[in-house]
């Protein structure tokens, strides 16, 4: 079975850089990055916070490592860190916010991803002597676990008011923050106006190999830098990977509608299928989840076996990630498949 053949919608991190793309990172003007010396990391840095409306931003190798140095510049050991259950930091970071930041999370179930200005009133803690001390607020947008729905500026500003009104900073994971922008119709600044850090990564849609931006105010990103090379994350001539997100910014940013339509092919298959529920978040991105009355594991071995790769996200739970590395013909192969082993 020839490997172009396979349709592989397991996670939008899978994408590989094109040729374009692999000769932005060859032809990429490097230097000490731990030094501030990287002119192309530099770049990449100040092109972020540009896009995202924030002062400073900090190139970090992953969306975990920039997610725990904001969780860390942003708090004390034996804080409190709201966020949604089913928030990446809660679900997929190995408890380092525990481990290293010696922060308690807790945690909210908001169906729409973000709570609301009721929940994050009751959720912050009393100044009583028994009580942690709530300082951070962490949400994501688009939420991953939540369908890939995009959080409009409304609901953000909402609970971004209602943290900062008790004292509270404002984390937003903005991991796929482009999608959310795209899908809503606007700047990603837009969204995090109100959010104090964000970090945003360029290893998924965007199409890089590697790596996430941090940004926020300058002496919070002195800080989240700081972290950065504590927890082993400077890097020497890192502009060989900035390069790849320069790249992606030029190429790959406004593509991401394509993504959107081509999973909403996906998530219009699957609506008919008896045995499937399709998650519909309110405002959809390029992840499509639907809830199974067969084993997940089972119905995803079934489509593998039709060449289309699709990622159990729990017992009875499936997920379908759109990215450049699929294209409409593919998507359509992969929606009459998945409708085929649904229904079987
Ligand atoms: C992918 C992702 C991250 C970061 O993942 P890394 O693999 O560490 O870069 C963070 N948050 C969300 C919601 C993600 O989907």
């Amino acid at each position: 079975m020839p490997a172009q053949d396979i349709v592989d919608l397991r996670s939008d991190t899978l994408t590989v850089p094109d040729a374009g793309m692999r000769a932005a990172m060859a032809h990429a003007e490097v230097g000490d990055d731990v030094w501030g010396e990287d002119p192309t990391v530099r770049r990449l840095e100040d092109e972020m916070a540009r896009l995202l409306g924030k002062q400073a931003a900090v190139f970090v190798p992953s969306g975990t490592m920039g997610n725990l140095a904001c969780v860390a510049a942003q708090t004390r050991p034996g804080d409190e860190v709201i966020a949604d259950a089913q928030a990446h930091v809660v679900v997929y970071e190995v408890g380092g916010a525990a481990i290293v930041a010696g922060v308690q999370l807790r945690v909210l179930e908001m169906e729409n991803g973000i709570p609301d200005a009721g929940a994050i009133a009751a959720a912050v803690r009393e100044p009583d002597v028994h009580q942690p001390v709530t300082t951070l607020l962490c949400i994501e947008n688009t939420h991953n676990r939540r369908g890939g729905a995009a959080i409009d500026a409304a609901q953000v500003h909402e609970a971004a008011h209602a943290a900062h009104a008790r004292g509270l900073r404002v984390h937003c994971d903005g991991a796929r923050l482009f999608n959310a922008a795209v899908a809503l119709g606007v700047a990603p600044a837009d969204l995090v106006t109100q959010c104090d850090t964000v970090t945003v990564c360029i290893s998924k849609g965007l199409g890089a190999p590697v790596g996430s931006v941090v940004a926020g105010d300058p002496e919070t990103i002195v800080s989240v830098r700081r972290w950065r090379k504590r927890l082993g994350g400077g890097m020497r001539q890192a502009g060989v990977i900035a390069a790849a997100g320069l790249y992606g910014l030029e190429h790959n940013f406004d593509r991401l509608a394509d993504d959107h339509a081509n999973a909403k092919v996906i998530a219009d298959a699957i609506a008919g299928c008896p045995g499937a529920t399709l998650r519909r978040p309110a405002v959809a991105t390029n992840i499509v989840m639907f809830d199974t009355e067969a084993s997940a594991a089972e119905l995803a071995a079934g489509m593998r076996e039709h060449d289309v790769l699709v990622s159990a996200m729990g017992p009875r739970t499936l997920r379908c990630v759109t990215h450049l590395g699929v294209d409409a013909a593919g998507v359509s192969r992969a929606a009459a498949v998945i409708a085929r082993v649904l229904s079987d």
